[in-house]
């Protein structure tokens, strides 16, 4: 079932866009029937598993081959740099303000956030701001329900949604959608090194493994899991979100698209996952609002607040959760 016209501070979407026919204003073709429900959630589980089979399959392989504590602590620590670096830089600060940080900070977040090489933190930053002004209609960069809603449209557009957007040759106008950021020598400096930041994170562990085991098979092996295994899984978590997050998952809240609650990416996304409540309210710094939503990127933010680098920090209180909240009973789960 998908979100009413209620949905509160969205950005307004211009006249002529068919935001009714891809937001969900019309029913539901297939996903609400009941004939096709257990094929689309075979089919839907397929493009979930099964790259993550391939990646699962790839470790016993390797592990043969040597991995050591060091390498798997690197790559832990090199994850959640970066998966913090884009969920609480990129983010819930550069994107969408949801605090303000000391200068310092705001440099660290911009650098830690280039470590995840997801692209220069400006285009980053103007592809999500569009993505929430026509979230799941037409001009989303990355809707999963670009192709419509039968099974084989949305197989191709979770395809779409989780890697092809980002070789569309139409790209996000910058100077429309960060103007903020790029007026920022620094910031726009360190977006404009993209490349000396991916070089940095994909050296780091191989330096640290070959000094600390003085051996050229450790820095092989470090580079490995620390480097290759860890971008590869950030990556493929980070557009797990804008894929799975908005095709299934609980809709507590009331969002104008089709953005979800998923309980079982909350860990490894630093706490995105809760994207119903975070397209509900995107200005909000937690996400998961819920009792027991666990949220390492609002813990962090808090923790900054507490150091004194982050202040104005949007916490969300319980009267402007209620006031979110889907009434319609049945209406907050998805097809699934
Ligand atoms: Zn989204
Ligand atoms: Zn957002």
């Amino acid at each position: 079932m998908t979100a009413g016209p209620e949905a509160v501070e969205d950005p307004p979407i211009p006249a002529g866009s068919s935001v009714d026919a891809a937001a969900g204003a019309l029913p539901s073709a297939t996903l609400g029937g009941e004939q096709r429900r257990s094929l689309e959630q075979i089919t839907l589980l397929l493009f979930i598993t099964v790259p993550f089979v391939a990646l699962v399959a790839a470790v016993p392989l390797a592990w043969g081959w040597g991995v050591s504590w060091l390498d798997l602590g690197l790559m832990t620590a090199m994850y959640y740099v970066g998966c913090h670096g884009i969920t609480i830089g990129f983010h819930r600060y550069f994107t969408h303000g949801s605090f303000k940080a000391k200068r310092p900070l705001r440099i660290a977040l911009a650098i830690m956030g280039s470590l995840a090489v997801e692209g220069p933190l400006v285009r980053w930053v103007a592809d999500h701001r569009k993505h929430h002004k026509f979230s799941d209609a037409e001009g989303d960069p990355h809707s999963p329900w670009r192709f419509g809603e039968t099974v084989p449209a949305l197989m191709k557009g979770l395809w779409w949604a989780h890697i092809g957007w980002m070789f569309d040759e139409e790209q996000t106008p910058q100077h429309k959608y960060a103007p903020d950021l790029i007026k920022d020598d620094a910031i726009r400096t360190i977006s404009r090194q993209f490349v000396v930041w991916t070089a940095v994170s994909l050296l780091i562990p191989p330096l640290v493994g070959g000094l600390v085991t003085w051996s050229w098979q450790g820095a092989l092996t470090a580079f490995f899991w620390g480097s290759l295994v860890r971008v590869a899984l950030l990556h493929h978590v980070t557009w797990s979100i804008n894929s799975i997050c908005h095709a299934v998952g609980k809709r507590p809240f009331k969002s104008r698209d089709r953005s979800g609650n998923v309980w079982w990416l909350a860990v490894l996304s630093c706490g995105e996952s809760w994207h119903n409540l975070h397209h509900a309210d995107p200005t909000s710094a937690r996400h998961g609002v819920m009792k027991g939503q666990l949220d390492s990127s609002a813990r962090l933010i808090r923790w900054f607040e507490l150091a004194g680098w982050a202040y104005d920090v949007r916490w969300p209180n319980a009267a402007r959760i209620d006031a979110r909240r889907n009434e319609t009973a049945g209406g907050g789960t998805s097809p699934r």
